[in-house]
């Protein structure tokens, strides 16, 4: 039988503003979160981000403010949500107003990189709902502009990630301050010891709900491979964005990662040259900057976004056709994070990773640790002249695509180019692919096994920042 959100017990603000959000089903961590929240015990959450634990955590929350009905503490705020990242936690703000939006709740959202003064005059009259990076959070209290006396609902959003960023010391200090009798709501993707030490002095016999949920996006999305050299991946990329060279898929919105800022800044300038207007996301680039990025890509002003892993981390963009790995990454369950910034909300999506002589041992990981299975795709015809700058390229021919078993055999494990087929590889059956609107070809490749999203927290140090 399926659950409805009326029979979790929300209230009528909440139902209706979750009708207005045209939300029909709470989505199984909502399922499993929302009672025991709503009766005011703690929660460990393991989850990413995609399986709706936004919502699972602010809509009860939502409801338990309405019910003590406390004034908003002076200076102090009654609910605080940490978030790693400065996207994250402006999305984090917008669901509470979202959600919250006939409850009457005062929401801020404070981050890095803005200016501090306006937040302390934002903050000076106290809010209901706080999100904030810890740092930020942590400035304005030893500047007494901010405390945490009227705290009642202490959430942690992607703990794992906020220790990659550094935060441990934030995290314990935060926890100190906090008053002992509040709710704490615990989410991370991945349980490394640091984590559970943290859980352990931050929350007390918590309720415990775990998801797997990038597995199950994963498996919507078709993975295709470019085996292709270092130097021909920009080629590729201004190929295949100005419609020169199809892919599966039709291309709606596509998000680039690199792995490094510089890459992504050099990949942005290169599509400017190409005539193809892209924006980048980083750790580099200031707050206002990656805000305009982000709402020029959901507005659809521009359709192609370049970012790398951290400024990505949790950002949720709707209508995203395709993920480019661009580079690929080093550490294999960023894959699966990446990938699943398509085939969001139960849409399908495509994934395309561009994998050069040096990155192979990356794809090797990933195949190992995701289980992976990629269908290669061909070349341009003529391509090196095109890269080269000597000749015209026509589209590839769309009975070509072929698929790279698991294991390379002999010849394919090679970078050969599409007209000289490496052996091993099989044709497609039916080979219905290429752009014709939403058709995705056959089957597609997909993530199958559901454990690329376990223990990555252990790799924090060789992840690429932000
Ligand atoms: P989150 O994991 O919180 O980042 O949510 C992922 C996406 O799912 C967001 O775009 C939400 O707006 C959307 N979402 C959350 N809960 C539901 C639901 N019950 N039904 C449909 N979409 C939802």
């Amino acid at each position: 039988m399926t659950t409805t959100f009326d029979q979790l017990g929300l209230s009528q603000p909440v139902l209706q503003a979750l009708d207005m959000k045209g939300y029909t089903k709470p989505t199984p961590i909502q399922q499993e979160a929302i009672p025991p929240v709503l009766a005011g015990r703690d929660l460990l959450g393991i989850a990413q981000t995609g399986t709706g634990k936004t919502a699972a955590f602010m809509l009860p929350s939502i409801d338990n403010l309405r019910k003590s009905d406390n004034r908003i503490p002076f200076k102090s705020c009654r609910m605080l949500v940490l978030a790693p990242t400065r996207e994250l936690a402006g999305q984090i703000a917008q669901s509470a107003e979202d959600y919250g939006a006939l409850a009457g709740l005062k929401v801020h959202s404070i981050v890095g990189g803005t200016s501090v003064n306006k937040d302390r005059n934002k903050l000076h009259k106290g809010t209901d709902i706080l999100v904030a990076t810890p740092g930020r959070l942590l400035d304005l209290i030893d500047q007494k502009a901010f405390n945490l006396a009227g705290l009642e609902i202490l959430v942690l959003d992607e703990a794992d990630q906020m220790l990659d960023l550094g935060f441990i010391h934030a995290l314990r200090k935060i926890r100190d301050m906090a008053p002992k009798d509040r709710q704490t709501l615990f989410f991370s993707a991945t349980m490394p010891n640091q984590i559970k030490e943290l859980v352990s002095g931050y929350c007390k016999d918590p309720a415990q709900v775990s998801v797997t949920p990038e597995s199950t996006t994963a498996e919507r999305v078709d993975q295709y491979l470019f085996m292709v050299q270092q130097d021909e991946k920009q080629s590729l990329l201004g190929l295949i964005l100005s419609g020169r060279h199809e892919v599966p898929g039709k291309i709606e919105r596509v998000l680039i990662f690199t792995r490094t800022k510089h890459g992504a800044d050099r990949v942005v300038k290169k599509l400017d040259q190409d005539g193809i207007r892209a924006n980048a996301i980083h750790g580099n680039k200031s707050q206002p900057q990656r805000q305009r990025a982000l709402d020029e890509f959901r507005s659809g002003k521009t359709s192609v976004l370049v970012a790398t892993d951290v400024a990505a981390r949790g950002i949720d963009i709707p209508g995203v056709s395709h993920v480019i790995n661009y580079e690929l990454p080093n550490v294999p369950e960023q894959y699966v994070h990446r990938i699943g910034r398509t085939a969001r909300a139960g849409r399908d999506g495509v994934a395309i990773a561009f994998c050069a002589e040096d990155e192979r041992s990356y794809l090797k990981d990933i195949r190992k640790t995701t289980d992976a299975e990629f269908e290669r795709l061909p070349l341009p015809e003529n391509f090196r002249a095109v890269v080269e700058g000597v000749g015209p390229t026509k589209p590839a021919p769309k009975q070509q695509r072929q698929r790279v078993s698991p294991k390379p055999r002999g010849a394919s494990a090679g970078g050969g180019r599409s007209q000289g087929k490496p052996a091993g590889q099989k044709q497609r059956a039916g080979g219905q692919g290429g752009q014709g609107g939403q058709g995705r070809p056959g089957g597609g490749s997909r993530r199958r096994r559901g454990g690329g999203g376990g223990q990555g927290g252990g790799g924090g140090g060789q992840r690429g920042r932000g």
